[in-house]
């Protein structure tokens, strides 16, 4: 066996209290992530840093993600330390096992950084991906629609929010960022919404200057999300509906755009793969993310060249991001440092 992981549970705080729509979700105060280290035996003095996240949504919880490492690991081999290699452990990860998309993105995400540390080559060389990205969106989480508009204020430099809907308040929330904030919004229910009170709020939504509706409804009823999509003119986005590249298919004609995510997906390969095939489909394109560190958020920004719309902001919420490496520009681009792999590296101290 000629890899080895380790992982370590951190419990991060975040700056603001984030909470969305699906009950489910227990990100308040603080999130849960897990961070692997792989080193194979033929490159040493080499360790590549990955990350998953535990969303029970999809099938991961912190226990899981440590149940199915050793299964993966062995699926993966000994990969060959090339991009095409990469590919190949991809698929293997894909094939091994159903579902645990956090636990196949952590191990993604560190053979990315391992083959880039070991051949010389930034995460961007190694997918040929070295396109301009487009500048990432920043999140305000369910909350009293006053205090979502003093955050707005606060992400007042961004070119775009999105704004967590299917609360009580969705409309005066709407309202009130509005009020202080002139660029596009892009609003994510969360599956928290009924078909009447979406297309009644359609005709508001387009007045308020919305940008697109992210999962109105849940992630099963396809027939709502077709229905309201025939009635609107504004994109609506699969998010919690389209987890895998094999969920692509079933949407062309049901909604117009779909959120690609990481920790849903498998981590890099399978996401460049499941944009790639979206846009082939005709979807727009979203580049979404989890309450991550820079570790997850730089790997997806190494593939955010193929989005559309980028939602990349995990690592912003967090009160301390336990990585350094990754730079926001002003212009909100990502910038993945000119080095090896994924270019981040653990905060001294
Ligand atoms: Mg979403």
């Amino acid at each position: 066996m000629a890899l080895h992981l380790t992982h370590e549970v951190l419990r991060l705080s975040l700056r603001d209290p984030f909470r969305i729509a699906r009950s489910d979700h227990d990100a308040g105060h603080a999130v849960t992530t897990v961070v692997v280290e792989l080193r194979d035996d033929r490159f040493p003095d080499v360790v590549g840093i990955g990350e998953g996240y535990p969303d029970r949504f999809y099938g991961d919880t912190v226990d899981t993600m440590a149940a199915v490492f050793p299964l993966l690991l062995a699926a993966v081999g000994e990969p060959d330390p090339t991009p095409a290699g990469l590919v190949a452990a991809g698929a293997r990860l894909t094939s091994a096992i159903a579902h645990h998309g956090g636990a196949k993105c952590a191990i993604d995400i560190a053979l990315h950084d391992l083959v880039g540390k070991v051949t010389g080559r930034s995460i961007t060389d190694l997918l040929d991906l070295p396109g301009p990205i487009p500048p990432t969106d920043f999140t305000l989480g369910l909350d009293e629609p006053a205090i979502v508009a003093e955050r707005a204020i606060r992400a007042s430099r961004f070119p775009a929010l999105k704004i967590k809907c299917g609360g009580p308040s969705d409309l005066a929330t709407l309202e009130a960022v509005r009020a202080i904030y002139a660029g596009p919004l892009r609003i994510d229910a969360n599956t928290g919404w009924q078909p009447d009170v979406a297309v009644a709020l359609l005709p508001e939504l387009e007045r308020l200057g919305v940008e697109l509706i992210e999962q109105p409804f849940p992630a099963r009823r396809l027939d709502q999300l077709r229905w309201l999509q025939e009635r609107s003119s504004l994109p609506i986005v699969a998010d919690e509906s389209a987890v895998t590249i094999d969920d692509l298919d079933d949407l062309v004609g049901v909604v117009k755009g779909v959120n690609v995510k990481l920790a849903k997906c498998g981590g890099v390969g399978p996401a460049r793969a499941m944009l790639a095939r979206a846009r082939e489909l005709g979807f727009r394109t979203f580049l979404g993310c989890m309450e991550e560190t820079s570790v997850a958020i730089a790997a997806s920004a190494a593939v955010a060249s193929l989005a559309d719309w980028v939602d990349l902001d995990g690592n912003l919420l967090l009160a301390d991001d336990p990585f350094t490496g990754l730079e926001l520009g002003d212009d909100c681009r990502w910038r993945l440092a000119d080095a090896p792999g994924l270019g981040v590296a653990r905060r001294a101290g």
